[in-house]
């Protein structure tokens, strides 16, 4: 799994303060310490429409598509995902989770092997990409990107953090959550992704 931050909104924690301090006309009591200590308090009042002013965009690799079709029940993110129907996918992996024991890894490699070469046998034969495609895997990797403003971040991470998710998924939240609170700690101060 890779996960590269490809666009935040510039000095997310000052925009999100400047547009919350519009509310009580407090703009000139703005300053770094006062912006973390008012986003903090903000959180901690339930009043998170003031983070959907900053949002990031992320590159996620490398994921299967089972972790995907979770990610993108999400519907206030916007996405763009990798095309089975026009993207040749003989090059893509399968990942493996870490419950698989040695043999059991070894033995679906073998069948993923067997599935890819079926895959190239059918475009071979004139069959469509869009319906080779079906011989494939829900653990086959594939790439998209993700859009979400703060608030919906926040949202994903605390449901698909949790350890009631499933692992893939919550290990995305959980270096989502790093990224971001490099960005913006305040911001994501509170939120806890366990292993
Ligand atoms: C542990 C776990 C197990 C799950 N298991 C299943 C499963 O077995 N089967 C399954 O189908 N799904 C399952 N899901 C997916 C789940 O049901 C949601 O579809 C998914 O988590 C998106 O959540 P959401 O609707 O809160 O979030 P988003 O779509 O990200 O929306 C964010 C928030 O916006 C608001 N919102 C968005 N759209 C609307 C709307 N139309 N009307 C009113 N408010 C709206 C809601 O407050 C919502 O919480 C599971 C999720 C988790 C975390």
């Amino acid at each position: 799994m890779r996960i590269k931050l490809i666009e935040v909104s510039q000095d997310p924690e000052g925009l999100i303060a400047r547009c919350a301090r519009v509310s009580h006309r407090s703009e000139g009591k703005a300053s770094p310490e006062a912006d973390a200590k008012l986003i903090r308090r903000l959180i901690e009042l339930g009043h998170d429409s003031v983070l959907e002013f900053a949002s990031a965009t992320f590159l996620i690799e490398g994921i299967s598509r089972a972790a995907a079709n979770q990610l993108t029940r999400h519907r206030l993110a916007s996405f763009v995902q990798e095309s089975q129907r026009y993207v040749d996918v003989r090059d893509q992996g399968l990942v493996r989770p870490p419950s698989f024991p040695e043999e059991g890894w070894r033995k679906a490699s073998q069948l993923y092997q067997r599935a890819l070469e079926l895959y190239e046998e059918l475009v071979g034969e004139g069959v469509p990409k869009e319906d080779a495609r079906f011989v494939l895997p829900i653990g086959a990797e594939t790439r998209l990107v993700m859009r979400a403003n703060f608030r919906e971040l926040r949202h994903i991470i605390r449901l698909r953090g949790s350890r009631a998710a499933q692992w893939e998924i919550r290990e995305l939240a959980r270096r989502m959550l790093e990224i971001l609170r490099e960005v913006a700690p305040n911001a994501f101060f509170d939120l806890e992704v366990e292993r």
